[in-house]
This record gives structure tokens, C-alpha cells and sequence, in this order.
């Protein structure tokens, strides 16, 4: 059985005040669902001390959205994964479509990022996704097989027994245009069969969240396809009342 994950990618948005209140809000939320339902909040870098205090005997849990490929070194403005370790990152988001769009962040950097965080015992969540010209050329399975595979071949399948996948489409994100439930159930099936060719066991047991446009509305419906363990979830995370709609929709 796979625990339903609602992870908060809050991207760059809040100040140290609307930090506070918003953890202090989800924690409330998390105690009340967190025998069922793991919740995750993934503030901007420079607020994971204060989350780590704000956080520590709660039920949730937190990360980064982004590390260095380095361990350490002369890469002014970059953050190592034994830095996330130092305030109790448990995990960190690799490949966003963002910093694959906007950084130039290729397949084998992302592998690279992955392999990083796991070497510090960080849970990578890996997104996957296609962009819309793509989706329109029939290519989305490709796409997704070549993000994927980078990370195998370089960790080997075993790697996603610590780690969790994110399908989220390029064109859903941000856009207020979600995949319908069927569109996301299609590609999280063909993830999960992809895995099964190396492992079926790390399969069934990987947990393949859904991200593009998760909102308090459409969270059930999505949540209800057998293969969708949960939601990555931008814009709506920094609403406490639409989060906790969406972490009640996955109990
Ligand atoms: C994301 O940033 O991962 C995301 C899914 O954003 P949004 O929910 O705003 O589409």
C-alpha cells in the first residue's frame, strides 16, 4: 500500500512572516490526517532553518527545490546536499520543469542531482514531464522515458526505492490547465509499467505523484486513479485553506 504524499513546492514566493504563518497552518492541517496522509513543504532554500524549527516535532516533513551536482567547492551560489542534511531536508525536488526550462538543466545534471541527494540520504522527488509541443507531436512516453531512464542508468532501479516521481505535465503547470484524471492516469500507468520491466516489485511500491495545476477543486478526482499516489503542488500550497482541501482529498 503506498502512502499518499501532498508535497508544497512553494517555488520563490513568501517572506520570513508568510513562511511562518503558513507552516504553522500546515502543521495544524498535517496532525489531523497523519496516520493517512504524508504531507511535505518545499520552501525557498533560505527558509529551511527556520522550517526545520518551526517544523521539528510535527508530523511534517520538509526539503529543498534544488541542490548541486558538488559536494563541496568553489560553486558560488550553489547549495550541497549535506547542507539540506544539516537542517533535516528529507527531501529535495530535482528536474523541475523550471530549471530544466529556465537553468538549461539537462537529463544526465538532473541524474547528477539525483545520485547527489541520495548519497546524503535525501528522498529525490524526480519531475517528469512533457511540454505541449510535445504532447501535440505524440511524443509525451519518449519524452518521459528518456528523463527516467538518465536517472536509472546512472543509479541503477534500486535508486527509486528512496525516491518519489512527479509526472507533471510542462503545459499544466502554472496555467490553471490540469491534465484531466484520465490524461495523468495514462502516463503514471506507463511509468509504473516502464519501472516493471526492471523490478516490479520497486513498481508497485514507488509513489508517482501528480503536479500541473492542483487545486482544491479538481484534487479527488485526480487522486482517485489507481496510479496516482498524491500531488506536487505549486501555486495552491501557498493557500493554507486550498492546501488542506487538497491534503483532505487525498485521505
Ligand atoms: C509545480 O511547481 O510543481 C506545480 C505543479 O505548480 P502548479 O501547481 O502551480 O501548477
Amino acid at each position: 500500500m503506498r502512502q499518499p504524499l501532498i508535497a508544497g513546492n512553494w517555488k520563490m514566493n513568501g517572506n520570513l512572516a508568510s513562511t511562518r504563518a503558513l507552516l504553522d497552518a500546515v502543521s495544524a492541517q498535517a496532525e489531523t490526517v497523519a496516520q493517512s496522509v504524508e504531507v511535505a513543504v518545499l520552501p525557498p532554500c533560505v527558509y529551511v532553518p527556520e522550517t526545520s524549527t518551526r517544523l521539528a516535532n510535527t508530523s511534517v516533513r520538509w526539503g529543498a527545490q534544488n541542490l548541486s551536482e558538488h559536494a563541496s567547492g568553489a560553486y558560488t551560489g550553489e547549495i550541497a546536499a549535506a547542507m539540506l542534511t544539516d537542517f533535516g531536508c528529507h527531501y529535495v525536488v530535482v528536474g523541475h520543469s523550471e530549471r530544466r526550462a529556465l537553468y538549461g538543466e539537462t537529463n544526465t545534471l538532473v541524474a547528477a542531482k539525483f545520485a547527489a541527494a541520495q548519497a546524503h540520504h535525501i528522498q529525490p522527488i524526480l519531475c517528469v514531464g512533457e511540454t505541449l509541443d510535445e504532447r501535440d507531436q505524440g511524443v509525451t512516453l519518449t519524452v518521459v522515458t528518456q528523463q527516467l531512464e538518465a536517472v536509472i542508468q546512472h543509479s541503477g532501479v534500486e535508486a527509486l526505492q528512496r525516491a518519489v516521481i512527479a509526472y507533471e505535465p510542462v503545459w499544466a503547470i502554472g496555467t490553471g490547465r490540469t491534465a484531466t484524471p484520465e490524461q495523468a492516469q495514462e502516463v503514471h500507468a506507463y511509468i509504473r509499467s516502464m519501472i516493471a520491466e526492471y523490478d516490479a516489485t520497486i513498481a508497485n511500491s514507488v509513489r508517482i505523484l501528480y503536479g500541473g495545476s492542483v487545486k482544491g477543486n479538481n484534487a479527488s478526482a485526480l487522486f482517485a486513479m489507481a496510479d496516482i499516489d498524491g500531488g506536487l503542488v505549486g501555486g495552491a500550497s501557498l493557500d493554507s485553506a486550498e492546501f488542506s482541501a487538497i491534503i483532505q482529498a487525498a485521505l
